[in-house]
């Protein structure tokens, strides 16, 4: 069980208020895809919860703890980058080895986590393989991999499909769709991309300028859109 719950976040840099009262409560399980256009805070939202950058004010917990003064590698929560964000001078297994022997796992334990996260991702012929010898597709799996060794509660996936080529795009979406239905794991997955957010959503929640717009599911955004900027980000008919 993770229940993630954000409240009343905001963030500013410098004059900037980039998240301006964020409230969401993000239920045990769900696909929870955070949609909106380039700039209006997505990804500084998915930082905050990842605790790779501070908030201005609010809260965040887990199943109704506070984790705001945790780091991140205390957190049960993982992150997957739009750029891999993979250690290039490390193997495959040293990136996913690496990610273990940060948050103190024993050598044996990193061992069997590594052997089953690398089966659960068919990367076993990649494993002695550095990331500039792996395709765009293969790094974005290794960097799916190197998020489940810790068996994290949460997972945070910012536009993971956005460097990839349109035919490996639908495989590594097909590829996140199947570890939401194995882990059955919470998953925040941010996008700017409507069918993307469509085809993977529980629910879906509309953003724009650092304000959540609607929470919804693509049913409800499509067929009862809140407002005109929902309505016209979504293509519905007005
Ligand atoms: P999105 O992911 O939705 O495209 P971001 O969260 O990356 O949006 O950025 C939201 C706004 O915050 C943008 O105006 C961006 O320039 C600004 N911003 C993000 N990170 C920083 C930072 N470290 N310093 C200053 N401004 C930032
Ligand atoms: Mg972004």
């Amino acid at each position: 069980m993770a229940n993630l719950k954000i409240s009343s976040l905001y963030k500013s840099f410098g004059a900037e208020n980039v998240l301006d009262g964020i409230d969401l409560n993000i239920k045990s399980g769900e696909f929870l895809v955070l949609l909106g256009p380039s700039g209006c805070g997505k990804s500084t939202l998915l930082r905050i919860m990842a605790g790779l950058e501070d908030e201005s004010a609010g809260d965040i917990a887990i199943d109704d703890k506070s984790i705001a003064h945790l780091p991140p590698s205390k957190r049960e929560i993982a992150m997957v980058f739009q750029t891999y964000a993979l250690y290039p001078h490390l193997s495959v297994r040293g990136n996913m080895e690496l990610v273990l022997k940060q948050a103190g796992y024993s050598k044996a334990e990193i061992k069997e986590r590594v052997a089953e996260s690398a089966r659960a991702l068919e990367l076993d012929a990649l494993m002695d393989r550095k990331p500039s010898q792996l395709s765009g597709g293969q790094r974005q799996r290794v960097a799916i991999g190197r998020a489940i060794v810790r068996d994290p509660k949460v997972f945070l996936f910012d536009e993971p499909l956005s460097n990839l080529d349109a035919a490996l795009r639908g495989q590594v979406r097909l590829e996140i769709a199947r570890l939401h239905q194995r882990l059955s794991a919470t998953m925040v997955y941010v996008t700017h991309d409507q069918v993307e957010a469509m085809t993977l959503a529980d629910r879906i929640v509309v953003m724009n300028d650092g304000e959540i717009q609607q929470v919804g599911t693509p049913r409800d955004l499509y067929e009862r859109p809140a407002n005109l900027f929902v309505a016209s980000f979504i293509g519905s008919p007005t």
